[in-house]
């Protein structure tokens, strides 16, 4: 049987529990063939996650997920990069960029935990983050520790997922200017878990939604996921097909303690099994490291 694909998945350089080399261990244990680290708004993890590939032997796509905004929608607008170059410059003072506003935006979260009587201990928070960007899953932790919720889930159900919360949450890109960044930085861009998407009276509908990000250069749409169901899978991949868009697959993995349900490559009791095992979107992220790959061997000659 052909391995999996996993084209989703956080480590320790952002909000997951395990280090790139351990990820890609694990990966290769559950018969993950071909993954990509996407870390939010860091390309911190890549380089120690495609070594660590390198011995697994599995298919290492270096990616990202940035975090966006779109007026008139709510939710999580994330967009995934891969096959990015994790050392351009303009991707890295983006990067830079968004995670000195999380650093304020951390600042913000201790205060608001404070009004709401439910205090945390910034070394706490700090040590769960282990020196990557704070999240809002470290905070959630700290809580939970302190006896204020009983789970994670409690925590974001109650207060960090709130309108309360959102009003002190950090600004966010356009989905264009990420698109254009990945781009930029030689990746294809793909947007993420589409059915966390909220549209508002004042959003334009999916189908208008998608070719303006087409048109800034979006190339997918992640139609497997974790969470979803099958209904909602067959209609994104409808909307895919209909608009000329990559399908992709992933599990959002960010560890046991920290998304209790999701298996890498498989996601929720094996949701992402019926995913197609050839994913066209790998030919064209082969077909673009391999004449990146001549391009650097062209230039050392
Ligand atoms: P941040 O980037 O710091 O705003 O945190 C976003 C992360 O928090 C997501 O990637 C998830 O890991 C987690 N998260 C967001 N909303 C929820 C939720 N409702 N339940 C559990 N985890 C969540
Ligand atoms: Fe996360
Ligand atoms: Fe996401
Ligand atoms: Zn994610």
């Amino acid at each position: 049987m052909k391995g999996l694909t996993d084209l989703h998945m956080h480590s320790t350089a952002s909000d997951g529990q395990y280090t790139p080399e351990q990820l890609v261990e694990r990966a290769a244990q559950a018969g993950v063939q071909v993954l990509a680290l996407t870390d939010h708004d860091t390309t911190a993890g890549l380089e120690e996650a495609q070594q660590a590939a390198l011995r697994a032997g599995v298919a290492f796509i270096p990616g990202i997920e940035m975090d966006t905004e779109y007026p008139g929608i709510s939710g999580n607008f994330h967009i995934l990069g891969y096959g990015i170059a994790p050392e351009d410059p303009t991707l890295l003072s983006l990067c830079r960029e968004l995670a000195q506003q999380r650093s304020q935006r951390a600042l913000r979260i201790f205060a608001y935990l404070e009004q709401r009587k439910m205090p945390v201990s910034p070394a706490a928070v700090e040590a769960y983050a282990g020196g990557a960007a704070i999240g809002r899953p470290h905070f959630a932790r700290a809580m939970v520790d302190a006896g204020y919720v009983a789970t994670m889930r409690e925590a974001f159900d109650r207060v960090l997922d709130t309108p309360e919360f959102y009003a002190i949450d950090r600004k966010k890109p356009h989905p264009g200017k990420a698109i254009q960044e990945i781009t930029a930085a030689g990746g294809l861009a793909v947007l993420a878990h589409p059915a966390q998407l909220h549209f508002g009276p004042e959003a334009p509908d999916w189908t208008s939604l998608l070719r303006e990000l087409k048109d800034a250069g979006l190339k997918g749409l992640e139609c497997y996921y974790s969470t979803f169901s099958p209904q909602e899978t067959a209609r994104y991949c409808a909307l895919a097909d209909m608009l000329g868009l990559y399908v992709t697959v992933g599990s959002d993995f960010h560890g046991e303690k920290i998304k209790p349900d999701i298996q890498l490559g498989t996601g929720i009791h094996g949701s992402l099994l019926k995913a197609p095992r050839e994913l066209p979107i790998l030919r064209e992220l082969e077909a673009v490291s391999a004449s990146k790959a001549q391009a650097s061997a062209i230039g050392k000659t």
